[in-house]
């Protein structure tokens, strides 16, 4: 039942053993949703240290998110890990400690709204769309070029004949 799940702990049990510390990697697929596309996630690792009070039970915890983005200059992918620590208190007319929720909200957040590959990161060319980072381009001048594309493109009423 309900204690079969892993985040789910059995009030009594941590407080005969005076507190718990554990480490674990919970599968991906409990989380993947909280993420939006391009942002991937590739692994969730969790540390859980519960200290034993008079009348409660103290976790202290740290959620980290392994997740693939896309750099906000260049587009390449990069892989980055993010983390966040969480607290809560469970008083001891609970007899399950579960800490799903708590995890789920700190999971969530963890991806930035926007990273780099680098804070040196050149970005794409906006005239051809090479990857400066990578390659240079005989593209002068961004502006310049951007209109010179223009030069090449006819508009309809230019294949009319005049009257
Ligand atoms: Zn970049
Ligand atoms: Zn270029």
């Amino acid at each position: 039942m309900q204690e079969k799940d892993p985040l789910i702990f059995n009030y009594l049990d941590i407080k005969e053993e005076e507190g718990l510390n554990l480490r674990l990697e919970p599968p991906v697929a409990g989380y993947a949703a909280l993420f939006d596309p391009p942002v991937t996630l590739k692994k969730v690792s969790l540390e859980l240290n519960f200290t034993v009070g008079l009348d409660s039970i103290f976790l202290e915890g740290k959620a980290s998110a392994e997740l693939e983005m896309i750099c906000a200059r260049c587009a390449e992918p990069i892989v980055r890990t993010f983390e966040d620590s969480f607290d809560e208190v469970y008083p001891d007319t609970v007899e399950y400690i579960d800490t799903r929720e708590v995890i789920r909200e700190t999971v969530g957040v963890l991806a930035p709204i926007k990273v780099l590959c680098s804070d040196s990161c050149k970005g794409r060319c906006l005239v051809c769309g090479i990857n400066r980072n990578k390659l240079v381009c005989a593209c002068r001048s961004e502006k310049a070029n951007a209109f010179d594309g223009l030069k090449g493109l006819k508009l309809p009423d230019q294949d009319k004949p005049g009257k």
